[in-house]
């Protein structure tokens, strides 16, 4: 028997419960790996799985935790034998199918990469999918040309947007971190920021289609409003990265700044990402990631905090990156 959080939807109300219970590794789904986990994370999908479902969840009773890092225990998969380490992020998991918010969990071996070399299972699990996907909204805009002004991150305080943040600083640009939570500026300092940005600031429309050229760059977290501002302010030939939706799925813009600017607008998806480029930007995250910067972003948490943390990072109250010691 192992611990999970099983989410149960009450048919009749709709609503939905979390808690942790025990389970035998006959309940698991069918896979060609079982892995032992050590430790998950709380990403933004995560918060709408543990709570209403948000459309993500197929079937109750359900496991979530959409990404995961542990140990094979068995596997039916000739790239995979017990005691192999490996880390999950994407393909559904979590959401279609049963995650990491589990001791235990059965997946495809399609579904894992290997650990990389220079990261343990925690630290994998403190990078999660929001830093994957940060790694890969970074990736995304050097292969397009990173232009002089600073790069501009939104939702910085946030995990992508604080992983995003160590990143470029480290890579030695200047960075730019947008953020509506004011107290959170130090924190960002110390990840690498040059510039805050106050939330208010660039939140708001304007009926200007163009502004002063001022990003070189841009990861954004946060979508709507926020990105339809910023695509005026970019620089001559710049890109911006769209990763998120934390501030809505709209996009109340013009044409105008990719006509007159060049500016790129790039799509990143983390979930069907392909294995080279997974194994890509997994080997980018060990190197141009400083671990005392990942460090500064844990907040430790367990299976029984879930209910309160999903919560919470639905509401833009999680602060860097959480990491699930499911055990
Ligand atoms: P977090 O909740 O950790 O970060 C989001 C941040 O956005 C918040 O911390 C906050 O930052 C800011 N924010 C929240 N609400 C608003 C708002 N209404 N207006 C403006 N800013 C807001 O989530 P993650 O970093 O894990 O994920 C960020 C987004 O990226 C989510 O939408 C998520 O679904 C998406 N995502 C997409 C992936 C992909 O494959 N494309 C993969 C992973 C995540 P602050 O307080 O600093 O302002």
């Amino acid at each position: 028997m192992f611990d999970a959080l099983v989410v149960n939807k009450d048919e009749e109300s709709g609503k939905t419960s979390a808690a942790v219970t025990q389970l035998g590794l006959d309940d698991l789904p069918a896979g060609e790996v079982t892995v032992a986990v050590e430790y998950s994370t709380v990403n933004y999908k995560d918060g709408l799985c543990i709570g209403p479902g948000g459309g993500l969840v197929r079937k109750y009773p359900h496991v979530p935790g959409i990404d995961f890092a542990g140990t094979v225990e068995a596997s039916d998969d000739d790239r995979y034998k017990a005691g192999d380490k490996v880390v999950l992020t994407g393909w559904r998991v979590g959401e279609a199918h049963w995650g990491g918010y589990a001791q235990k969990a059965r997946v495809k071996a399609d579904w894992l990469v290997p650990l990389p070399s220079g990261l343990d299972t925690r630290q994998a699990m403190a990078v999660g999918t929001a830093g994957f996907t940060a790694m890969l909204a970074v990736m995304a805009l050097e292969d397009h040309g990173i232009k002089a002004g600073p790069v501009l991150v939104t939702g910085a305080a946030g995990g992508v947007g604080s992983v995003a943040t160590a990143i470029l600083a480290n890579l030695g640009y200047k960075v730019a971190g947008v953020t509506g939570r004011p107290e959170t500026a130090d924190y960002l300092t110390s990840l690498g920021a040059t510039q805050i940005v106050a939330r208010e600031e660039i939140n708001e429309t304007t009926k200007r289609p163009l502004e002063g050229e001022t990003w070189g760059g841009c990861v954004d977290a946060v979508g709507g409003a926020m990105l339809a501002r910023v695509l005026g302010q970019m620089e001559y030939g710049a890109s911006v990265a769209a990763v998120g939706l934390a501030g809505g799925a709209g996009l109340p813009a013009t044409v105008i700044p990719f006509l007159l600017r060049g500016v790129n607008l790039l799509g990143i998806d983390s979930v069907m990402q392909p294995y080279d480029n997974r194994v890509r930007a997994w080997e980018r995250i060990s190197k141009d990631l400083p671990m005392d910067k990942l460090e500064a972003m844990i907040q430790p948490a367990t299976l029984s905090d879930l209910p309160k943390l999903g919560a919470d990072i639905l509401k833009g109250q999680v602060k860097g990156r959480v990491v699930v010691d499911v055990n």
